[in-house]
């Protein structure tokens, strides 16, 4: 039998992800409305008006939500985030990537881009896992690519440009599938901000978005007019972004997507919009990772995996757990109990517990989540 954590201290809801994260029970009361024959949408036509409205509810809820600056566009498509890596090796790295890693996300990207027959080596700018790696302006590098959060550590990176870069021509891409809509940012000092719906957006994966600037469309058109047998570069239809945007403006996705994502994504980005925005949001999560960070900062057997307090995620917490007490043991007897996922991530390999605190969860339930923790620590002792 499971150690029972008493019912007083369980949190309201136990879904603590880092992805796919909680989603609220007015999002899914809306995806079953979506359903009701009187007005359906799921079942029907992606080319019709009623999907067709609602990626535009989404489009425009990401516009107002990121306060686009005049010429930028929201793309969408279908394949996640891991597929917009390969749109972004194919269609905007014109001759050469450098590359933030301090994570296993940064690295798929400058995996993407480093395979590409077609591309020079990529710069990779690495730093350990809990810290933060930071772009440096090189010759011959026309992209610049961060993570905004690294979701395998819990570190955050500042969204600026690169000193000099833009002079240069050159774009910064900054992967925020995981901060999108929670960390603030001016998307401006960006030339793609993208991200998917599975994290802050409460919605399920499946869907690349991104907030392109009209310098990154200009060079995807550049880029994509290159691509042929002679230059030996391929762009495979599904990843080519000028056929995404072509697709965007007409509020709708090169094949078909899941409508069931589309419904949750855009019911959580009014939500966002209508509690306050993004400054409502940003704030809420790091009310919810304040907890978080006092909590391990008050006990002596819990320490922050990011040792400065600036690089520390206000959206997905590390906490390292003293080797004393078994992590693993902690997260299998939290989720007996319905608290869910807070084990860290697989190929980081430490004793840890990593708390998804997007805006959708409560912050009394966060604070719920931290007595519960105690008392499993207590009583497995
Ligand atoms: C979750 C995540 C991804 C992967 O997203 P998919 O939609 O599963 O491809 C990429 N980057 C970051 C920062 C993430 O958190």
């Amino acid at each position: 039998m499971p150690l029972a954590i008493p019912s007083s201290l369980l949190p309201a809801d136990g879904r603590f992800g880092s992805g796919p994260s909680k989603v609220r029970a007015a999002q899914v009361a809306a995806l079953a409305a979506a359903g009701d024959p009187s007005a359906p949408l799921l079942g029907t036509s992606h080319r019709q008006p009623p999907v067709k409205d609602l990626v535009r509810r989404v489009r425009r809820g990401v516009a107002e939500l990121f306060d686009l600056p005049d010429g930028y566009e929201v793309a969408l498509g279908n394949g996640g985030s891991t597929a917009f890596w390969d749109v972004a090796t194919a269609c905007l790295v014109r001759r050469r990537a450098q590359h933030a890693v301090f994570g296993e996300f940064g690295g798929k990207f400058a995996a993407a881009t480093g395979q590409a027959p077609f591309l020079e080596p990529s710069q990779v700018v690495e730093a350990a896992p809990g810290t933060v790696a930071r772009l440096a302006r090189a010759e011959g590098v026309d992209v610049y690519a961060t993570p905004h959060n690294e979701t395998s550590t819990g570190a955050v990176a500042p969204v600026a440009q690169v000193q000099d870069a833009r002079a240069d021509g050159a774009l910064l891409l900054v992967d925020a599938t995981s901060g999108a809509g929670a960390l603030p940012v001016d998307v401006g000092d960006t030339d793609v901000y993208y991200f998917g719906p599975q994290k802050v957006f409460a919605a399920d994966g499946g869907l690349w978005l991104a907030v392109c600037s009209p310098a990154a469309v200009a060079r995807a058109e550049e880029v994509e007019a290159t691509a042929g047998r002679e230059s030996g570069r391929w762009v495979p239809e599904f990843l080519s972004l000028t056929t995404a945007l072509t697709n965007s403006r007409a509020d709708q996705t090169l094949n078909t997507p899941a409508v069931s994502t589309l419904v949750l994504l855009a019911e959580q980005v009014e939500w966002i919009l209508a509690q306050g925005g993004l400054a409502w949001s940003a704030a809420r999560c790091a009310e919810s990772a304040g907890v978080l960070y006092d909590w391990a900062g008050a006990r002596d057997w819990a320490t922050p995996f990011v040792a400065d307090p600036a690089e520390r995620s206000t959206v997905v917490v590390t906490v390292d757990l003293d080797d004393a007490i078994d992590a693993s043991a902690v997260v299998a007897t939290l989720r007996a109990n319905g608290v869910l996922d807070v084990f860290p991530y697989r190929k980081l390999g430490r004793n840890q517990l990593r708390i998804g605190v997007f805006p959708a969860v409560e912050p009394d339930d966060v604070r719920a989540l931290v007595a519960c923790v105690d008392h499993v620590v207590e009583h497995l002792a």
